[in-house]
């Protein structure tokens, strides 16, 4: 093995997930793969797997910085930040951390659609402010409970909203590229028909090129005034532009935000909406679920410079 294997690229780590991995394995660090042309050509030359975590493109010209690089293991399900194709084209595997963080997604959407449907941010506000005993009650709300819900991509934390929804008796409808077996949900071909067949359409997608847009402005038309549009999966799953001018004319009710385009610097006529619940893209921001995918993810690296069959591979 090179004197030091591994590379850990990423500002986002936390200290004790760098000291983790770097008493693991001898590592140097980066903060992103924009800094990845700056490590000196001998270091370069022993990495064999990059530790990887943040949002910023990883793709070919970076991979060919290394000539032993034979794993990219990601921290996060959502992989669409890496160029796989480039890594499957150089032999490279690239690893994720899947199921593990599913429970926490699922409950922040859970969580999204209670606080958009029942104003509870209002309802904190009125607290907070003094309204409540100025003026008495808040203005009514909106039952969740009962209504009818579209998931759009039911995968591993598609279903797990969709079992969470079930609990709360709601009519599940769901759009995947083909029809999966369920307890009796309603299955739409496309997003249009599922949007019009619903009055909550929850994205659940993976991010990337294939799935850009991938609920149209068409989709959002289609939910019509009592439409909320809850978004765990990327911003890109999304016509963000036409999602905001629905959201601005009051063509949908409203929406519960966990992941925009641009993040962190998101676009501002977010901030006068009000009617959105928005999120700091959190959805797997619990102490037990980061901890179980920062072992997850060093796992992957273990088995790779071990020579093991990785956990997680995705090519
Ligand atoms: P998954 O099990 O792979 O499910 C992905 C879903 O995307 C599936 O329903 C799949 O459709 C659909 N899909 C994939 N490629 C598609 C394509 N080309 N066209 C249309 N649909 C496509 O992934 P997961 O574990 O549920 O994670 C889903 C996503 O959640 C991640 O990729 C990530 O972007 C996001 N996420 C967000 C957070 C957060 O903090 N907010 C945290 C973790 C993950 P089929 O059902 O037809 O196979």
């Amino acid at each position: 093995m090179s004197e030091t294997p591994l590379l850990i690229c990423g500002a986002g780590f936390k200290p004790e997930e760098r000291d983790r991995l770097a008493g693991a394995f001898p590592a140097a660090f980066v903060n992103g793969p924009d800094e990845m042309g700056s490590i000196e050509n001998g270091l370069r030359a022993g990495i064999k797997a990059i530790a990887y975590k943040g949002h910023k493109p990883f793709g070919a010209a970076e991979m060919d910085l290394f000539p032993q690089l034979g794993v990219i293991a990601n921290y996060g399900v959502g992989y669409d930040a890496i160029d796989v194709d480039a890594a499957s084209a150089r032999s490279i595997a690239v690893t994720n951390t899947p199921d593990v963080l599913s429970d926490d997604v699922a409950d922040i959407a859970v969580g999204l659609m209670i606080a958009q449907a029942r104003s509870m941010v209002l309802g904190h506000a009125h607290v907070l402010t003094g309204r409540w005993a100025e003026q008495g009650e808040m203005p009514l709300n909106r039952k969740l409970s009962g209504s009818r819900v579209g998931i759009v991509g039911l995968g591993r934390i598609g279903r797990e909203i969709a079992d969470r929804l079930a609990a709360f008796k709601m009519d599940i409808h769901y759009h995947s590229r083909a029809e999966k077996e369920t307890p009796g949900w309603t299955y739409h071909a496309d997003v249009v028909g599922l949007a019009e067949a619903v009055d909550f359409l929850v994205i659940a997608l993976v991010g990337g090129p294939e799935t850009e847009n991938y609920v149209s402005k068409a989709a959002i038309d289609a939910l019509g005034p009592r439409g909320v549009v809850i978004n765990i999966s990327r911003g890109t799953t999304v016509d963000e532009a036409a999602l905001l001018d629905a959201l601005e004319q009051g063509r949908i009710a409203g929406a519960g935000l966990d992941v925009f385009l641009n993040e962190p610097n998101i676009d501002k006529r977010f901030l006068r909406l009000p009617n959105v619940v928005l999120q700091p893209h959190q959805g797997s921001g619990t102490v037990e679920t980061r901890t179980a995918m920062a072992e997850l993810q060093l796992e992957n690296v273990a088995c790779f410079l071990r020579g093991e069959p990785l956990k997680t591979p995705v090519n």
